[in-house]
């Protein structure tokens, strides 16, 4: 079934946590993830090193995708300030943690962005940026390309489809001929042209409430296509299952496919993509420095279970071997051959 292209009002993290821990009775089909984890002795999920820091930047975005679980738009004030980023530092610095992945809303548009990147850098860190593609083409931004490429930055950029028919209805109209143009620009400034190193995976998500088809052979597809028709490259593609928390899971069940969808994950349920999950060797830091066990439970408000859940507080031996807060939108990590930030998890 493919995602209306009609509002539904914006849903609190509480309205969230009672759809999904169904506190009325009505999903009576759909089982409880973690007594699917307990069948395979997955249960308590505990995580292991954390290896990656997530980092939030803030829900401002150019976009107000229809299956955005951020609820990010360009209407939202919320965005991380230089001294949570500066603690952010630290705390990798500390724990010894080498790779941040930058997200958002649009990270761009986070004034401290470009400062934090650099900062990253001259420490050795790693950085990966999730990069929404048609920022790129606002003048304000015309510059991003180069300094991407100067910070040997890692860029991640959404593009659900290769045409803008399943495309612009989930992301908004234009957005797919922007994307393109943006994707040109990264490419002239060395992006996808495996000579130089400078990596520009794309990440695909399904244009309704399906999961995603088998992420290579979407691969395939979109590296011959873009190629054909517009001369683009890129490195890889990951594929990822639309989550149903935040503005996907008001469409969800603003349009009556809630139970469905649901259904559809935990029918799909596979141990070793529950196993293989992203919680386990990441931290998510969130726009206001709390920490999450994934940018999900972010939207959802459910912190880490322990004293030191602020980044101010960092403390490594708290987050090695914690348990993690499940619930019911982790089926959309392990349906299916699995997805997490990286793409699919089982292959
Ligand atoms: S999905 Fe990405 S580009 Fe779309 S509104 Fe959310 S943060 Fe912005
Ligand atoms: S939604 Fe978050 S906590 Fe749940 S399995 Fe996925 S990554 Fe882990």
């Amino acid at each position: 079934m493919s995602i209306e292209n009609k509002e539904y009002p914006s849903l609190s993290s509480a309205e969230q946590i009672k759809i999904l821990e169904n506190h009325e009775r009505k999903y009576k089909s759909i089982p409880v993830f973690q007594e699917k984890l307990a069948e395979n002795q997955l249960f308590p999920l505990i995580s292991t090193k954390v290896e990656l820091m997530q980092v939030n930047s803030g829900k401002l975005c150019n976009q107000e995708c229809i299956h955005c679980h951020v609820d990010a738009s360009p209407q939202r004030e919320e965005v991380m300030t230089r001294e949570t980023m500066q603690h952010c530092l630290n705390a990798m610095n500390k724990a010894g943690i080498r790779e941040v992945d930058i997200t958002g809303g649009a990270p761009e548009m986070n004034p401290s962005f470009k400062w934090f990147v650099k900062e990253c850098s001259l420490s050795g860190i790693k950085v990966m940026v999730r990069c929404n593609l048609t920022i790129l083409t606002r003048e304000k931004y015309a510059d991003m390309p180069a300094f991407y490429a100067g910070h040997d930055v890692h860029l991640v950029c959404s593009l659900p489809y290769y045409e803008a028919v399943k495309t612009d209805p989930i992301r908004g109209d234009g957005v797919f001929a922007e994307s393109i143009t943006a994707l040109k620009l990264l490419n002239m400034a060395g992006y996808g042209n495996t000579e130089k190193n400078l990596v520009l995976d794309l990440v695909y998500n399904p244009s309704g409430a399906f999961l995603p088809e088998p992420q290579k052979c979407l691969e395939n597809q979109f590296r011959k296509i873009l190629l054909d028709k517009f001369g683009i490259r890129f490195n890889s593609l990951y594929a990822l299952t639309n989550m149903p928390v935040g503005r996907f899971l008001g469409h969800l069940t603003g349009s009556g496919n809630y139970e469905e969808y649901m259904d559809l994950l935990s029918n799909a349920y596979n141990p070793c993509a529950a196993k293989k999950a992203m919680c386990r060797n990441m931290i998510s830091v969130g726009w206001d420095g709390y920490l999450y066990d994934c940018d999900f439970n972010q939207m959802l408000d459910l912190k880490i279970d322990t004293e030191d859940n602020h980044i101010s507080r960092f403390n490594p031996l708290s987050l090695d071997r914690r348990e993690i807060i499940l619930n019911q939108h982790c089926f959309g990590c392990a349906a299916g051959s699995g997805s997490s930030c990286g793409g699919a998890t089982d292959l």
